[in-house]
Order: C-alpha cells, then sequence, then structure tokens
C-alpha cells in the first residue's frame, strides 16, 4: 500500500528553520518560525504557568480520562476569556483540543458535516495550514483580497467586494486578532460592515484567534470576536492558548460554536462531543489544566496578565524602534505601517528576490512572502535588520 503514497513536500516554515541552524555565521538573524522569543533568543515558560505546573504536581492525583469536551473549568475559564461577559454561558458549545490547530480542523469537520457543499472563504493571504487542512479535507475554498501591498494594510473595498459573492452556508474565516501572516488587522467600524455583510448574505462566520494578548491587551483584542458573536446568529470560534500562555508543546486549544439559540447550542455541544469522539477521543488535559488554574487563580491570573503585558510592550517598542531606524534611513514615512501592525508578525511588502538577499547577503531569515517575526528581534539587531532592509532596497 506505501507504494501509492506520495512524496509530501517539506513544511517551508521548518525547511527555513532549519537552513537556519545550519547557517555558520555567527551573527545570523532568525526572523522566521512563529514563537515568542525573549531578547536573547529564548522561549520561556511563563511564570504563572511553572507556579500552576509546581501545584499540580502536588495535588493531582489521578491521571484517568477526563470528559470527552475536556475539563468543564478549563472550557468555563476559557469561554470567559475569549467571551467576557459578551454572551450567556448557556449560548456557547465548546470542546477542548488539541493546540489551535485542533480547533480549526474540528471546526472544519463541523462544517463539512452540516452543509458539505459549504465553501470556506478565506483571506488572501492566510496562515498556511488553514490552506493544507482545508485542502486536505476537500473543502472547497475561495479566497478573499486582504491585504494591499500599496499601503501594506487592509485592502478593504476588495475585501467586502469579494465578501459580496457569498452564498447562504457559506463560511467565512477570520483572524481575531492580530492576522497571521500580515499584522495588519480590521478597526471595528470595518468588522460592523463585515457583520452586516454576513448576515445579509446568511454566511456563518468562523474565527481563528491564536494571539489574544499580543496586540492592543487582552480585552481589545476580543473585542472583534465579541462583536461577532453577539451580532451573528450563529459564530464558530478556535482558540489557541499556545501563544498567550507559552505552551505551544502542550497541544492546548478550544472550538466554541456560539448560538443565539439556545436549543441549537444544545445540538452543537453533543455533536461537538461526538467530534473529538472520532478524531482523538477526550482532548489532552495537562495545559488545560495549567490554564484554568492560572486564569482561575487570582494571584496567577494578576501574575500571568502581567508578564503577558510585558511581552506585548516588549513587542510594541520594537515595531517602534524598527519604524523609527527605518524612517531615519530612508528619509521617509513609508515604514510607518511596522508601529500599525498589531502581534507578532509583520509582512513587509519585499520581493521575495529581496527576502532571498536578506538570507544569502546579511544573514536574515523571513518567510519567502516576507513575513518576520518581531519577537525575533531584539534592540542590537533592529538597526542590524533596518540597514540590511535598505540595502536590498526594500
Ligand atoms: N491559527 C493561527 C492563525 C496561528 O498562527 C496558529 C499558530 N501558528 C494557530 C492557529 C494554532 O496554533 P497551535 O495549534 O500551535 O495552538
Amino acid at each position: 500500500m506505501f507504494e501509492q503514497l506520495k512524496e509530501k513536500p517539506a513544511d517551508k516554515i521548518l525547511a527555513l528553520a532549519q537552513a537556519y541552524r545550519e547557517d555558520p555565521r555567527a551573527d545570523k538573524i532568525d526572523l522566521g518560525v512563529g514563537v515568542y522569543k525573549t531578547p536573547e533568543g529564548v522561549t520561556p515558560i511563563m511564570r504563572a504557568v511553572k507556579a500552576a505546573e509546581r501545584q499540580l504536581w502536588e495535588v493531582e492525583t489521578t491521571k484517568a480520562y477526563t470528559a470527552l469536551t475536556g475539563d468543564p473549568a478549563f472550557l468555563d475559564a476559557m469561554v470567559g476569556l475569549v467571551l467576557g461577559e459578551a454572551l450567556a454561558r448557556d449560548q456557547v458549545s465548546a470542546i477542548a483540543t488539541p493546540g489551535g490547530t485542533g480547533a480549526v480542523r474540528q471546526a472544519f469537520d463541523l462544517i463539512r458535516m452540516v452543509n458539505p457543499g459549504a465553501r470556506v472563504f478565506v483571506s488572501d493571504p492566510t496562515w498556511p495550514n488553514h490552506l493544507s487542512i482545508l485542502a486536505h479535507m476537500g473543502i472547497e475554498v475561495v479566497m478573499y483580497r486582504y491585504f494591499d501591498a500599496e499601503t501594506v494594510g487592509v485592502d478593504f473595498s476588495g475585501m467586502m467586494a469579494d465578501l459580496d459573492g457569498l452564498r447562504a452556508g457559506d463560511v467565512v474565516l477570520l483572524h481575531g486578532c492580530c492576522h497571521n501572516p500580515t499584522g495588519a488587522n480590521l478597526n471595528m467600524t470595518e468588522w460592523q460592515a463585515v457583520v452586516d455583510l454576513l448576515n445579509a448574505k446568511g454566511a456563518l462566520p468562523m474565527i481563528d484567534i491564536a494571539y489574544q494578548g499580543f496586540g492592543d491587551g487582552l480585552e481589545a483584542d476580543a473585542a472583534a470576536v465579541r462583536y461577532v458573536a453577539v451580532n451573528c446568529p450563529e459564530t464558530l470560534i478556535a482558540a489557541s492558548c499556545s501563544k498567550n500562555f507559552g505552551i505551544y508543546r502542550e497541544r492546548t486549544g478550544i472550538l466554541m460554536a456560539v448560538a443565539q439559540d439556545r436549543a441549537l447550542q444544545r445540538v452543537a455541544q453533543g455533536n461537538l462531543a461526538y467530534l473529538n469522539r472520532q478524531n482523538y477521543s477526550f482532548p489532552p488535559d495537562h495545559g488545560a489544566r495549567l490554564v484554568s488554574m492560572v486564569l482561575t487563580d487570582d494571584a496567577l491570573r494578576a501574575d500571568w496578565q502581567a508578564e503577558l503585558e510585558e511581552v506585548r510592550l516588549g513587542m510594541l517598542r520594537l515595531r517602534e524602534q524598527l519604524a523609527g531606524e527605518l524612517r531615519r534611513l530612508s528619509g521617509s514615512d513609508r515604514f510607518g505601517f511596522i508601529a500599525q501592525h498589531r502581534g507578532m508578525f509583520s509582512r513587509l511588502g519585499a520581493t521575495p528576490e529581496q527576502v532571498e538577499r536578506l538570507r544569502a547577503e546579511h544573514g536574515i531569515y523571513m518567510i519567502g512572502d516576507s513575513r518576520i517575526n518581531i519577537a525575533g528581534l531584539n534592540e542590537t539587531t533592529v538597526p542590524v535588520l533596518a540597514r540590511a532592509m535598505i540595502d536590498v532596497g526594500i
């Protein structure tokens, strides 16, 4: 049977990481993989997470299975973190999933189960895994315009024009905050217009939120998701705990299905549990338990929020520094977008040739579409990147 298998192309981001590791240059800079790093280049375990882990070691007495939907305390805590007080708890179905990717996959599974003909509209560009999972599942994809290479911001009129092609039952995938890979985001007025259009078309919003707390703060980053969930009849929300709790390898995420109609919510809950059962049965628990411990203990939560805020402000300072350095070197404001973008990423708008020159001539590694991980920089490397960008003609 295996002779039928075809070689799969290597994941581009992981291949880049490999090339970086093999580069002997001491002053190389890694702006590739999407993992938060301190200025010293380490991905730390957050203080509150470590403290919760120590407590857990003391108090955990069994490794017996949790519920099929995951630990209810985790679900409640995460529904609270993402949706706040926007909805009643009995309007939200939820399952714990292996990471945000697991939540995305389960959401697509639910969509396919309910409406095999549904098309999923995704932003151009989007996180490549959205596209590869959709292709793997045989779900039809429609790209909507999102990024304006000219302004290096959102092409909102193009986006709305493309969403005008929606049919009832189609799904629109939106990034809740900190768009990956561009860093360019909708403002609240634009979100409202999108919601009005989706409701007029009878389309379902699916929101992927993987960076809550990395943009404008925990509450501000959730404002759009909450607006959509309150104002659409139904909403799917895939949230990841990988970045904001720094627990990447623990595989912790949640899929929420919001329904204004409580009877539908109950059916949705049963179907989400069913999907967990079919795909992996019980979801992983360790990371989920740490998250619920941190969120429900006042002291741990305060410490976590303080550390997350340090992370967020550190990345904003790097954005300001890079934009300022480029303003000085280029004598123009054309790089102001770097300070406007939010989250861990910015797309610089460079050509593949320029990206390749940055790697070959300057040892600076970024994704081929010129996405940089801001957290890969520090105060010392920002001027190096700025000079190299000017040198290759960006
Ligand atoms: N969605 C987006 C847009 C992401 O960038 C990521 C992380 N790269 C995820 C979902 C899911 O991440 P994870 O499965 O590691 O939680």
